[in-house]
């Protein structure tokens, strides 16, 4: 009997490590590493499968293994990164900014103190899509219509919100505001469920193409008049999106409008070691990197350090250092 407990003692014993060592706790050093995204047929998601695609490569060396989470936007994975359900995120460069002052979404909550940058990506252009037959030809325009602000939780519903309010407009009142997730709205529009949507992003996008490609002609509305959000807010800056990018929109000049930039960020509590491998890796491979997707076109390692407002993670800080980057 005695032979018995300890030999099942023994066994019980051995499971316990088998399992550490095939999860890695123990042995492996595995680093499992999540980074919050957008929507599917966004920019962010892809983003983060490049981001991930590259770290993932090196997993022998690192022992990190990133994985990618579609989630609800910006404001959703900060406030993710701060509860700790997430380790890395794609935000909005005014939610960056935002979060870090207590502003906005945070102003309740306060100043967002543990958010990290790591770097910017690409610009992302405010994009206010209309079904042709909506005959909307200005922000104006929007007056009474059933336009999608956006979902809480992304980016563009504040963004919506901001340029309603410059041209005059609330977006509780003078507009039929729905609260669709930016993947949903193309279908909406196409099936004229909506007369129009805003979305943060960079082009060209999935969601956009959508939007554009069925049987119900869509248009680009231009946002100008922006002056006063300009000097209100340090963060819009002016930008046009090329219909180039989408051969069936019926715009025939590029589209002005406002833009703010993607960033990828993280928290204090994310150990430097990840960090820096993670940005070394990136910053190293930024050539292969740009070629996945081509809304990274205009990215230099440069202007990857702009567009930053909260502090620098150390991990980030320490390659930048070494690559001449920063001083
Ligand atoms: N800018 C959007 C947001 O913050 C996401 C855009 C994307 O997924 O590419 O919610």
């Amino acid at each position: 009997m005695k032979l018995f407990t300890y030999i099942s003692q023994k066994l019980f014993l051995f499971s316990v490590m088998l399992s550490l060592i095939v999860t890695g706790s123990v042995y492996g050093k595995s680093k499992y590493v999540t980074v919050g995204t957008g929507g599917l047929t966004g920019v962010y998601y892809p983003t983060g499968g490049n981001i991930a695609k590259i770290i993932n490569k090196k997993k022998k060396e690192y022992g990190i293994r990133m994985s990618v989470e579609s989630t609800a936007g910006s404001v959703y994975n900060i406030n993710a990164l701060m509860s700790g359900d997430l380790d890395f995120g794609i935000a909005q460069s005014d939610r960056q900014y935002q979060a870090v002052n207590g502003l906005a979404e945070w102003k309740k909550k306060g100043p967002q103190k543990k958010l990290r940058a790591i770097c910017s990506f690409h610009s992302e252009a405010v994009t206010l899509v209309a079904a042709s037959k909506s005959k909307i030809g200005s922000i104006d325009g929007l007056k009474g219509k059933k336009v999608n602000i956006g979902n809480p939780g992304s980016g563009q519903r504040g963004n919506a919100v901001d340029v309603l309010d410059t041209a005059g407009l609330s977006w509780k009142k003078d507009i039929r505001a729905e609260s669709l997730k930016a993947s949903e709205a193309p279908k909406m529009l196409q099936d004229g469920r909506i007369d129009a949507f805003f979305y943060t992003v960079g082009h060209p996008s999935g969601a956009i193409t959508e939007a554009t490609s069925g049987r119900e002609k869509v248009k680009f509305v231009d946002i100008t008049g922006m002056d006063n959000l300009l000097k209100k807010y340090p963060y819009y800056t002016k930008t046009k999106i090329k219909v180039s990018d989408y051969p069936t929109v019926t715009n025939k000049k590029d589209v002005d409008t406002v833009g703010v930039t993607a960033t990828f960020v993280t928290s204090a509590d994310t150990p430097d070691d990840v960090v820096y491998a993670i940005t070394k890796e990136l910053f190293e491979n930024l050539e292969p990197f740009k070629k996945l997707h081509p809304a990274y076109a205009q990215l230099t390692k440069e202007n990857m350090l702009k567009g930053i407002s909260a502090p620098l993670h150390p991990g980030a800080a320490k390659f930048f250092k070494e690559a001449g980057l920063m001083k």
